[in-house]
């Protein structure tokens, strides 16, 4: 074989190799001796396929979008080791964290692998929070780089999405986030008949505009 060939064939396989590397996959991932691995690892994979096959196509653009992520997102049950829990005055309750180990108040523009802690009871069937949808935008806006330093935007991205999943189900909406500021940005943009725009601008940029 000339050098040429040589050369030719190792630009094709680091091409065929980045072009297997460009989509992330989520990833369940959980503890050897969690004891019910199989249940949390079916509940959230029904979930999953609930929005890949929901007759709502914002529904499944939006898990089209977390599936297709440039980094990876891990989805990780919240057990008894601490370091799953949201604080020790809250342990139920499910967060997002940037597996860079930096903090969240920085914000990120580079794509960051993430991992969502959920509490396992809320991804059961009969749940109607839809807190993974919550979280999963906040693992899309990790794991594409559109991370904003600024919280409440982050909440209200998060919220927006949680608040159409809801209503797609004929659950009551949040209106506030956990009593600190409203979050009744879906309920206005569905009066105004622009919750489309909405979905485009959470899919695509980083901030929340005023409706
Ligand atoms: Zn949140």
């Amino acid at each position: 074989m000339n050098a040429y060939k040589i050369i030719f064939i190792s630009i094709i396989s680091l091409i065929s190799f980045i072009i297997s590397m460009a989509y992330a996959e989520i990833e369940i991932q959980i503890p050897e001796r969690y004891k019910t691995k199989e249940v949390f690892s079916k509940n959230i994979n029904d979930f999953l396929s609930s929005l890949e096959n929901s007759s709502v196509e914002y529904l499944r653009r939006f898990i089209k979008a977390a599936k297709e992520s440039p980094e990876k997102i891990f989805i990780s049950p919240i057990s008894n080791n601490p370091k799953t829990w949201h604080s020790f005055l809250d342990r139920k309750r499910s967060h997002t964290e940037p597996l860079d180990g930096k903090a969240k108040r920085l914000g990120r523009t580079i794509p960051t692998s993430c991992v969502i802690y959920v509490d396992p009871e809320k991804v059961i069937f009969q749940d109607k929070s839809g807190v993974l949808v919550h979280e999963l935008v906040h693992a899309i806006d990790l794991a594409y780089g559109r991370y904003n330093r600024d919280y409440k935007i982050r909440e209200r991205r998060a919220v927006f999405m949680q608040n159409l999943w809801r209503d797609v189900n004929g659950y009551s909406l949040r209106k506030t986030y956990h009593s600190r500021f409203s979050v009744i940005d879906y309920q206005q943009a569905k009066q105004k008949g622009i919750v489309g725009q909405y979905i485009k601008h959470i899919l695509n940029g980083t901030d929340f505009p005023n409706i």
